[in-house]
C-alpha cells in the first residue's frame, strides 16, 4: 500500500468513527437524510452492554440528521421516584438499572451534570441527553417543592410537554432551517475531501497544487465551523461552552466538522417521547411496526424485574406504566389507529402451523396448547385468534 492510500484509509477510518456515538440502552435515534424517508435505530448490541451500545448514524450524506429521544428514565408518581422503568423495546433484557427508590419528602438536593441526574448528592440515573437531564432535574425539583395533591397535575404537564406533536413538528421545520447552511457545506466539504482533492492529485502534479488545494480546504472549513456556530447559537443559545468547544475540536479534526448536523440534531427532540417523535416522522408500517413495539412493551412487561423493589416503590412503577400507557393509547386515537390490531398485527395473528394454539402478547411468538408462559418474555400466553378474525 502507498503512502497515499494509507493516508486515505486512515481519512475514511476517522470519518467512519465520527459516525458512531456511545448511547445508553434507552436512547432511541430517527433518522433522516432530507427530512424524508425516516428510521429509527437503536443501540447496538454487538458492540454494548446493559447499559448501552454503539449506535451508528447513516454514513452518507454526512448531512443526514440523527435525532436521539428516550422515555422518563425514572418512574415518577405523586408519591416519589424509582431508578426502574419497564422499557425494554424490542430487547430481551432489561437495561441496567439500580432500583433506588425515594420519597419526595426523601430528596433533599436535585442536580444534574451533563447527561446526570443527581438527587441527594448521588447519581440517579443517567439519559441520552443533556437537555433531558436538565429538565427533567427541573421537574423533580419543581415535585419536590409542590404539596401532595398538586404532583399529579405538574406530571400530566410534563407528559402534555412530552406528547406534544404539534410542537414537534415546529422543531423540525425550524431545525431544517436553521441548519440550512451547515448542511450544504458538509455535503460540500465531504465532496472536497473525498473526492475532489484525490482527483485533483491523481491528475495533476501535487507540487504544484498543494497550496491551492490548501487554501480551499482552510476556506471550506473555516466555512462549515462558522455555519455550525451561528446555527448553535440559535438552537441552544445557552450552551455557549459547549459550542466553542466543539468548535475547536472540529478545527482540530476536520472530519466530525463533516458531521456536525449530527451534534446539532442530538438533543433538540430529546425532550420528547420516542412514540410522539414517531407519530411525526414515521408513515406507514414502518410506524404500525414502531408504535406496536412501544405499546406491547408498556402492555405487557417482560418478567421478572431485575430488581427488588418495595410494595411502595412497585406502586410507583405500576402508576408511572399505567399513565404512559394512556397517552399511548390517546395518541393512537388521534392516529385513528385501532389498539387491538397495533398489538396484534394482521400477520402475526394467523397460526404458522396446524399446532400452534397459543401466542405471546409481548413477541408474537406462537406456542402449542402444552406451553404455558413465553420462553423469552416469561409472561403468560394468549390464545390464538379464530381464523375468522383475520377474514374480518
Ligand atoms: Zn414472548
Amino acid at each position: 500500500m502507498t503512502d497515499s492510500q494509507k493516508l486515505i484509509l486512515l481519512v475514511v477510518v476517522l470519518y467512519v468513527s465520527d459516525c458512531v456515538t456511545w448511547v445508553n440502552s434507552h436512547a432511541i435515534a430517527f433518522l433522516s437524510c432530507f427530512g424524508r424517508r425516516w428510521t429509527w435505530r437503536q443501540a447496538g448490541r454487538i458492540i454494548g452492554n446493559s447499559q448501552g451500545g454503539l449506535l451508528w448514524s447513516r454514513l452518507l450524506p454526512p448531512s443526514s440528521m440523527r435525532f436521539l429521544s428516550q422515555t422518563t428514565p425514572v418512574s415518577i408518581s405523586p408519591q416519589g421516584v424509582v431508578d426502574f422503568v419497564t422499557h425494554a423495546i424490542a430487547r430481551d433484557g432489561y437495561a441496567e438499572q439500580s432500583g433506588t427508590a425515594l420519597r419526595f419528602e426523601e430528596i433533599s438536593s436535585v442536580a444534574h451534570a451533563e447527561h446526570e441526574l443527581r438527587l441527594n448528592h448521588r447519581r440517579m440515573v443517567g439519559t441520552c441527553s443533556v437537555e433531558l437531564t436538565s429538565r427533567l432535574a427541573h421537574h423533580l425539583q419543581q415535585l419536590r417543592q409542590a404539596v401532595p395533591s398538586e404532583r399529579e397535575l405538574l406530571i400530566d404537564h410534563w407528559l402534555d410537554a412530552a406528547f406534544d406533536t404539534r410542537l414537534i413538528r415546529e422543531r423540525l421545520l425550524r431545525f431544517r432551517d436553521l441548519t440550512r447552511f451547515v448542511r450544504w457545506h458538509a455535503n460540500i466539504f465531504f465532496c472536497y475531501v473525498f473526492v475532489a482533492v484525490p482527483g485533483i492529485v491523481l491528475l495533476r502534479d501535487w507540487e504544484t497544487t498543494w497550496r491551492f488545494l490548501l487554501a480551499l480546504y482552510v476556506f471550506l472549513l473555516l466555512s462549515l465551523v462558522w455555519y455550525y456556530f451561528r446555527a448553535h447559537q440559535m438552537l441552544y443559545r445557552h450552551r455557549r461552552g459547549q459550542r466553542w468547544q466543539s468548535a475547536v475540536i472540529m478545527c482540530v479534526n476536520p472530519l466530525s466538522a463533516m458531521r456536525s448536523v449530527d451534534e446539532l440534531a442530538r438533543d433538540w427532540l430529546a425532550v420528547f417521547d420516542p412514540l410522539a417523535i414517531a407519530a411525526v416522522v414515521l408513515e406507514g408500517e414502518a410506524w404500525r411496526h414502531f408504535a406496536g413495539l412501544v405499546l406491547r412493551d408498556i402492555s405487557y412487561p417482560l418478567q421478572p424485574w431485575p430488581v427488588e423493589l418495595d410494595e411502595q416503590a412497585a406502586s410507583v412503577v405500576t402508576w408511572h406504566r399505567e399513565k404512559l400507557r394512556t397517552r399511548y393509547e390517546q395518541l393512537l386515537g388521534e392516529k385513528q389507529e385501532p389498539l387491538d390490531r397495533i398489538l396484534l398485527p394482521e400477520g402475526a395473528a394467523a397460526a404458522v402451523d396446524e399446532t400452534s394454539r397459543r401466542i405471546c402478547p409481548r413477541c408474537l411468538c406462537q406456542y402449542r396448547l402444552s406451553s404455558d408462559s413465553c420462553s423469552s418474555c416469561h409472561i403468560p400466553l394468549s390464545p390464538l385468534p379464530p381464523p375468522a378474525w383475520n377474514e374480518a
